[in-house]
């Protein structure tokens, strides 16, 4: 038997956990749903760091680790890449590629939070899409701004803070929705890369609003890196024959 080991939180993810069988591990920090419809196992909850990792893995008899995680979820990826190193069990990466500007784009870079702030001074209505991160920095909004921050859960606002919890994928339709509601006048986002989260970009486009964008954190090298679920599945296929990736057997 060959096994994996899925490390996930993206829908990229998703996608390749579905057409794994009953052998393989998904392996899920927590922060999104649970999907209850997977043939093979999930299990949720960090692994106590490289030593955690590493102990899975080899009870677990792992004989792969695919880092499908977030581009932004770095310490994952590092772990992920020092076990395999510890190991010798290989790592391999679906690593998103990011957004580009287009012709007329007003984006910034930041580099992290307090940059972020600056950037976005001279504006009134920022419509904060990082997660949760913003929520701590809720007693620090200056008079001057309403924020609104879109992250996966709800929580309670304040005079000068609305939250909406709401999960992606988002449409065209309802990203001007909410730009128009919130009146956004800057957009503050992460270069995560994807159809899921992009029309958020197109809308901020349309009304030539400027964008701040969170830089990607470095990841650590990978044995192989993919660009895309079909070529990776593809490379999965060829790992395991001649098992197929998905055993209906139970
Ligand atoms: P992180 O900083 O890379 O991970 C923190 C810890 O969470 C890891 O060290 C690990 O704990 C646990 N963890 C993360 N992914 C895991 C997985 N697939 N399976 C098991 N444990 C996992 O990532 P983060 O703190 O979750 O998020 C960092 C940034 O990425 C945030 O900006 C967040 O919004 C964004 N993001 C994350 C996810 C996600 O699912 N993680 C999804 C979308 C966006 P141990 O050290 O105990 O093993």
């Amino acid at each position: 038997m060959k096994r994996i080991l899925l490390l996930g939180g993206t829908g990229d993810a998703l996608t390749i956990a579905r057409r794994l069988g009953h052998d393989h591990v998904y392996s899920l920090a927590g922060l999104g749903r649970l999907p209850g419809d997977l043939a093979c196992s999930v299990r949720v909850g960090g692994f106590g760091g490289v030593e955690g990792l590493q102990a899975f893995i080899e009870a677990q008899s792992i004989g792969l680790i695919v880092d499908a995680t977030h581009p932004y979820a770095a310490q994952m990826s590092r772990h992920a890449s020092a076990v395999s190193a510890l190991t010798s069990v290989p790592c391999w990466a679906l690593r998103r590629a990011p957004w580009q500007p287009q012709s007329g784009d007003a984006w910034c870079e930041a580099t992290d939070f307090p940059s972020i702030l600056d950037s976005i001074a001279p504006y009134h209505h920022p419509l904060w899409t990082l997660g949760r991160e913003p929520l701590a920095y809720l007693d620090e909004i200056p008079p001057s701004q309403h924020w609104t921050i879109r992250c996966l859960d709800a929580y309670p606002g304040n005079a000068r803070a609305t939250i909406i919890g709401a999960r992606g994928p988002f449409s065209l339709d309802g990203e001007r929705a909410l730009f128009t509601t919130q009146q956004t006048d800057v957009l503050i986002s992460k270069n995560s890369g994807g159809a899921a989260t992009e029309a958020k970009l197109r809308v901020a486009r349309e009304r030539d609003l400027p964008v701040v964008m969170l830089q990607r954190p470095r990841l650590p090298p990978v044995e192989r890196e993919f660009s895309d679920t079909s070529s990776l599945l593809d490379a999965l296929a060829a790992w395991l024959d001649p098992y197929p990736l998905f055993d209906k057997t139970p």
